[in-house]
């Protein structure tokens, strides 16, 4: 899953369906994410020190991620994402649709670097 925190995601399924906003908090390991203003609930907190008045507490709780599609500014709709390698051999995240670069995800490595052509090579001595 390619999404992170502070991406913009659309909400493509449930009661918040349509509605774009951004990723506070990704958990892999759930597989699911914590969005600005999606599937908000109330919970009902007692009487506290911390909290002397009680009452209900308007909160986010986490949504599945394959309810969710990374927003394309470009393109202006939520979008699949890929990952490639670039010419200097670093990762990015890119836009399936219309293939703009979403941001590097990993540092360039020379094992991933585009290979030189004999003869490029030959050029440069
Ligand atoms: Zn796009």
């Amino acid at each position: 899953m390619l999404i992170r925190t502070g991406d913009m995601v659309e909400v493509i399924a449930g009661a918040d369906r349509g509605q774009k906003s951004r990723v506070i908090l990704v958990d892999r390991a759930a597989d699911k994410a914590l969005v600005e203003g999606v599937n908000r609930v109330y919970k009902h907190v007692r009487r506290s020190q911390k909290n002397p008045q009680g009452g209900r507490l308007s909160k986010e709780m986490p949504v599945q991620l394959s309810n969710l599609r990374f927003f394309c500014d470009t393109c202006g709709r939520g979008v699949r994402l890929g990952a490639r390698f670039l010419d200097d051999g670093s990762k990015e995240r890119y836009c399936r649709k219309c293939g703009t670069g979403v941001g590097q995800i990993a540092p360039p490595k020379s094992g991933h670097a585009k290979k030189k052509t004999k003869a490029k090579v030959a050029a440069k001595r």
